[in-house]
């Protein structure tokens, strides 16, 4: 017999949510959480002038049911993403403001991107979205990297840059990274690149009200302290034919179960006593986090909506290669958001603060 039925490891809102449907069920349930605070990659913040900002996940997409329906069983409120007016490109030196589906770009290079683009939907319609190995051609899909995919279909160069930096956008890893079938299942997963790439209608679609953390900390609250316990880093799962002993710094908890819901590479520095199935703790070691850092810069105003701009600009020539309209939905303050994604984190991950708040000077 243990303690519990379950323990989880891990407050973010996976671990949470697997919490809030056993205790729904009836299932006695501890979550140890390392942090002193819940949420995990979902996290509250506030610019000097102190207006709430999202550090972590914000956005909620159209497709995302499961989330959506989380929040209003939870009492929050979502709202739509700023998406009016043009975008604006840089490039070699150019800023070009557009409105239309040219992302910017000279013609030429435009009609390359969309033809790459529609190849790769329709390579992305053929993945077996459950089981993405079953996919017709999945070996050759998966030798190839989506770099390598673009060098041998494009001469493009700047149609070849346009994806090298979408990658990053959505993946915080860079294009050589990649396999290119694990590019197209997550095409695939998330409906299609139109729909990953768009706000409105797609997965910038809509914003939490005072933010995405609320999500983790009202389930939190709604489970109390006794379930959700803080600051218990978890080092050890011993694994018997009774259940499992969960050991962390300062105590450990029998189960019967548990559900380990911390990231990939966290999960495996986990020790695991009997030691995990080859295979399993391979996949574990081979799938490595991205990198990525947000940045927030307010204003008194959002005063590029009275200029006509969205506030989404591309940037091809700087560390900070997408930033979008972040405001809040009150119009109290002008936001916007930006991200150093895949190297370009990486390179800034290595300076101080202080200099990564003077972009230029990050690596490119
Ligand atoms: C900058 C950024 C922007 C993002 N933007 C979006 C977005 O706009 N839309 C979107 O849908 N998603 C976005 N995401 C992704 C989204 O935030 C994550 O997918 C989601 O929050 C992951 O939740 P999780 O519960 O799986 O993991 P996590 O949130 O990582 O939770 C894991 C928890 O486990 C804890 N933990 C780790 N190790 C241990 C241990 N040994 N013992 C005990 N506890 C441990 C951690 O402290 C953490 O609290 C973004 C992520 C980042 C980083």
């Amino acid at each position: 017999m243990g303690d519990v039925d379950v323990v989880v490891i891990g407050a973010g809102l996976a671990g949470l949510s697997a919490a809030r449907r056993l205790v729904g069920a009836g299932r006695s349930t501890v979550v140890l959480e390392a942090r002193d605070r819940v949420a995990g990659r979902t996290k509250g913040g506030f610019l000097s002038n102190g207006v709430p900002v999202e550090l972590g996940g914000q956005w909620i997409g159209s497709t995302q049911d499961v989330v959506r329906e989380l929040i209003d069983e939870l009492g929050l409120e979502t709202f739509p993403s700023f998406d009016r007016g043009e975008a604006l490109t840089v490039y070699d030196g150019n800023v070009v403001r557009y409105a239309d589906d040219t992302y910017g770009l000279p013609p030429e290079s435009a009609a390359e991107v969309t033809r790459l683009w529609e190849q790769l939907e329709d390579l992305a319609s053929t993945v077996a979205v459950e089981e993405p190995w079953e996919t017709d051609g999945a070996e050759e899909l998966d030798r190839q990297t989506l770099d390598s995919w673009l060098v041998s279909n494009s001469e493009d160069s700047l149609a070849r840059r346009f994806f090298r930096l979408l990658v990053p956008a959505l993946f915080s890893a860079e294009a050589p990274e990649l396999s290119l079938l694990h590019f197209l299942f997550y095409i695939r997963s998330g409906t299609s690149l139109e729909s990953l790439m768009s706000t409105t209608g797609g997965a910038q679609e809509s914003r939490v009200v005072g933010g995405t953390h609320q999500i983790a900390e009202r389930m939190a609250a709604e489970l109390g302290d006794d379930v959700v316990r803080l600051s218990c880093v978890v080092r050890t799962i011993r694994q018997d034919e009774t259940g499992v002993l969960v050991e962390y710094e300062g105590g450990s908890i029998r189960a019967e179960h548990v559900i380990v819901a911390v990231p990939q590479t966290l999960a495996g520095r986990l020790r695991y006593v009997p030691p995990l199935p080859a295979l399993r703790d391979g996949l574990t070691q081979q799938m490595p986090a991205g990198a990525v850092i947000k940045f927030h810069i307010g204003y008194d105003t959002p005063f590029w909506r009275e200029d006509g701009l969205s506030g989404s600009v591309w940037s091809f020539d700087d560390a900070f290669n997408v930033v979008l309209d972040n405001s809040p939905n009150d119009g109290s303050c002008g936001v916007l958001v930006g991200f150093l994604e895949g190297s370009h984190a990486r390179n800034a991950s290595a300076l101080s603060a202080a200099d990564r708040r003077r972009p230029w000077s990050i690596p490119w």
